[in-house]
């Protein structure tokens, strides 16, 4: 039974080309900042479940 279904999918780390060490350092409205533990590589993530910056509605 794996508990992390409802933790945000993090992609892996462009450098290091794995999620282990991928930590969310900051949430907004519309994203997460994600950083790599390993190489401190910082990237942001779309929030689940949040429609991007839409202005369709
Ligand atoms: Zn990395």
């Amino acid at each position: 039974m794996e508990r992390r279904s409802q933790r945000a999918v993090l992609h892996a780390c462009e450098e290091c080309a794995t999620d282990r060490h991928m930590r969310v350092v900051l949430r907004t409205a519309y994203v997460l900042y994600v950083r790599c533990a390993r190489c401190a590589n910082l990237r942001t993530e779309p929030k689940p479940g949040v429609r991007q910056l839409g202005f369709e509605g």
